[in-house]
C-alpha cells in the first residue's frame, strides 16, 4: 500500500486505556500458558495499532510542520503517550509477575523480560507532567530549527538548504555560508539556551523523583542499555582520546596541507576535504534512487525486493521542501509491515547516505517485521546503527554508480569521515555527562564545558571570532540529539567502531568485534590509517 493511502485516525484515549486495563486483568487471571499467550498476542496487536497511528501523525507532521491538522495530532500524542505509559507499566508488571514467564521466554526469548525490568526503572505516574513538558520542549526546539529562514546571497534558505554552501569549494562563499548559519543560531541563542536549561532541570527532577542521584542513571535506563554501563563508556572514551584523536588529527593536518590552509582549521575549512570540492553525487535525486535500486538489486534477492517495495509504495520522502523538519530518520509503520524513510536531499554526499544508511535501518526493520514482541523489531540504538553504518561500507563497490567521477574522492572521504566522526560523537556524549552531573550550571557555563572538550577531542579546530556561534565553541546547540535524545549519541560511536570492523573485514581481514575492547579501536585505527596514507590522491586533491 502507498504511504499516502494509509489511514490516520486519532483513537479515543479512554478506549485505549480501557483496552489495556482489560488485557492486563485477563493476563493476571490466565490459569494456563495458552490463555496468557493469547492475551499477550492481542496486546501485541494493540501496540502495533497505537504505534502505527502515532507514527503516521509524526511522519506527516515532519513532512510539513506547517500542517495544522497533524500539528494538533502530534500534540495529542505528546500528551497521550506519557498517560498510556502508566497502563503499559501495569501490563509490564503483570508480565514480570506471570507464572508463565519461563514459557514466554522459551517461545519469545527472555530479552523482553530483561528490558521490562529496565523499563520499570524509567517510569512512575509521578513524572507524567515532566514527560509531557519534555515532549513539548523538544518539539519547540525542532520547530524553531525548522522555521529558520536565512538570507544568503540573493535568496532565503532553511538550515538544510543552506548546508551545501557550507561545503562550497570557494573559500569566500563557504565562509559566508558558515557565518550566515552561525549568525542565525547566535540570534536565536537566548531561546536555545532557555529550552535546554528547562530540559536539563526537568530531566534532573525526573531522575530525583524516581529515586536516582540526578538524570544520568535514568538516562541510561531510558536508552534501554542492558549490557554496558557508564564505566564501559568511560573506557571507550579514553581509547578514543588515545588512539583515534591522533589519527583524526593527522587527517586534518593533511587536509590543511591539501587546501593550502594553516592548521588548526577554521570550521569552514574543516568542512572542505578537497581543494577541488567535496565528492558530489552524480545526477539528480532520481538518479541517486536509481543507483540505489541497482545496488540493492545486485547485493541480494532480499535487498532487491525490499528496495523495490520502498520505491513502489513511496515509503521515502527525500526532497527538501519548505516547512519540512530537518535531518533524516527511518521508522516503522507496524500495521503495514513497512519502514519509512524521511530525508532532506541537498545535493551533497549526504543524499547517498540516505539510500545506504537510512535504507540500512529500513532493511533490518523489514527483515524483522514478523518478530514478536514488537519492541524487538528494532534492537537498541547501537545495534541499529551497526546495520546502517555497515550498509554504507557495503555500498563501496557501487560508489561509481552513486558518485560517477567523484567515486575515488568518496571512498577516501567516507573512511576519513567515519574516523573523524568518533571523537566528535564521543564529545557529544561526554558533554551530556557533565551537563547532567551539574544541572545547576548556567547556559554560559555549559558553553564553556563544550569549548573545553573541543580542545580535547577536536584539537584541529581553530576557535576564534571569525564565525559567530561555532568559533565561540557553542556549536552543540545545533546537535538535536542533545535536546531530544539524551545519551543517544555514543551509540553512533560504538556502532561506527563495529562498522569500521566490517569495513576492515570487507578489506579481507577478520578481527573480533567488541567496541569496548581498546585493542579493537587500536587495530581498526591502524588499518584505516595505513589505508588512507597509501590512498592515491593524485588528480583529486
Ligand atoms: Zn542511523
Amino acid at each position: 500500500m502507498k504511504f499516502s493511502e494509509m489511514i490516520y485516525q486519532r483513537p479515543e484515549l479512554e478506549t485505549l486505556t480501557a483496552e489495556m486495563t482489560a488485557l492486563t486483568a485477563r493476563l493476571k487471571d490466565a490459569d494456563r500458558y495458552e490463555t496468557a499467550r493469547e492475551v499477550f498476542l492481542e496486546k501485541e496487536k494493540l501496540d502495533k495499532r497505537v504505534q502505527t497511528q502515532a507514527t503516521l501523525a509524526e511522519v506527516r507532521h515532519t513532512i510539513d510542520t506547517r500542517d495544522a491538522f497533524y500539528d494538533e495530532e502530534v500534540k495529542f500524542w505528546n500528551n497521550a503517550m506519557p498517560e498510556l505509559q502508566e497502563y503499559a507499566q501495569a501490563w509490564t508488571k503483570t508480565m514480570l509477575a506471570s507464572p508463565f514467564r519461563k514459557d514466554f521466554a522459551a517461545e519469545y526469548g527472555d530479552l523482553m523480560f530483561v528490558n521490562a525490568e529496565i523499563q520499570l526503572k524509567t517510569f512512575s505516574p509521578e513524572i507524567i507532567p515532566e514527560l509531557q513538558q519534555e515532549n513539548d520542549l523538544t518539539q519547540e526546539y525542532e520547530k524553531l530549527l525548522a522555521s529558520a529562514q536565512i538570507p544568503f546571497e540573493n535568496g532565503v534558505y532553511t538550515l538544510s538548504q543552506l548546508s551545501p554552501f557550507k561545503n562550497d569549494p570557494d573559500d569566500g562563499r563557504r565562509l559566508a555560508a558558515w557565518q550566515a548559519e552561525g549568525g542565525w543560531y547566535k540570534a536565536n541563542q537566548p531561546k536555545l539556551d532557555e529550552i535546554y536549561d528547562k530540559l536539563v532541570r526537568l530531566r534532573d527532577t525526573m531522575g530525583r523523583k524516581l529515586g536516582y542521584d540526578g538524570y544520568t542513571e535514568l538516562g541510561y535506563y531510558r536508552m534501554g542499555r542492558n549490557c554496558y554501563t557508564k564505566e564501559d563508556v568511560e573506557k571507550f572514551r579514553a581509547a578514543v582520546v588515545e588512539y583515534l584523536v591522533p589519527v583524526a588529527d593527522s587527517i586534518y593536518k593533511e587536509q590543511a596541507e591539501r587546501l593550502g590552509k594553516s592548521y588548526p582549521l577554521s570550521f569552514a575549512d574543516a568542512a572542505l576535504e578537497f581543494r577541488s570540492g567535496n565528492p558530489k553525487p552524480a545526477g539528480s535525486a532520481d538518479d541517486i534512487l536509481a543507483a540505489g535500486k541497482k545496488f540493492y538489486d545486485e547485493l541480494s534477492p532480499e535487498t532487491s525486493r525490499f528496495f523495490r517495495m520502498m520505491l513502489d509504495d513511496k515509503l521515502m520522502d527525500v526532497l527538501s521542501t519548505e516547512g519540512k523538519a530537518g535531518g533524516g530518520y527511518c521508522t516503522s509503520i507496524p500495521d503495514y509491515d513497512v519502514p519509512f524513510i524521511f530525508a532532506n536531499f541537498n545535493g551533497t554526499q549526504h543524499d547517498v547516505e540516505v539510500v545506504t544508511h537510512e535504507a540500512g535501518h529500513a532493511f533490518a526493520a523489514w527483515m524483522n517485521r514478523d518478530r514478536i514482541p514488537l519492541e524487538t523489531v528494532w534492537p537498541s540504538m547501537e545495534g541499529c546503527e551497526v546495520h546502517s553504518m555497515s550498509m554504507e561500507f557495503m555500498a563501496w563497490p557501487w560508489a561509481e554508480d552513486f558518485f560517477g567521477v567523484d567515486a575515488r574522492k568518496f571512498r577516501y572521504s567516507h573512511l576519513a569521515g567515519a574516523l573523524t566522526f568518533i571523537p566528535y560523537g564521543t564529545m557529544v556524549d561526554h558533554f551530556q555527562h557533565v551537563v547532567y552531573e551539574k544541572p545547576e550550571m548556567t547556559p554560559a557555563e555549559r558553553h564553556a564545558v563544550w569549548k573545553e572538550l573541543l580542545g580535547v577531542y577536536m584539537p584541529w579546530m581553530k576557535l576564534d571570532g571569525e564565525i559567530p556561534f561555532y568559533a565561540e565553541g557553542e556549536g552543540w546547540q545545533r546537535q538535536s540529539h542533545i535536546y531530544s535524545s539524551p545519551f543517544y549519541y555514543i551509540d553512533y560511536c560504538l556502532a561506527q567502531t563495529v562498522a569500521l570492523q566490517f569495513w576492515a573485514m570487507l578489506q579481507s581481514d577478520r578481527s573480533a568485534a567488541c567496541p569496548f575492547d581498546p585493542q579493537c579501536l587500536r587495530s581498526v585505527c591502524r588499518k584505516a590509517k595505513t589505508w588512507l596514507s597509501e590512498y592515491d590522491l593524485s588528480g583529486i586533491r
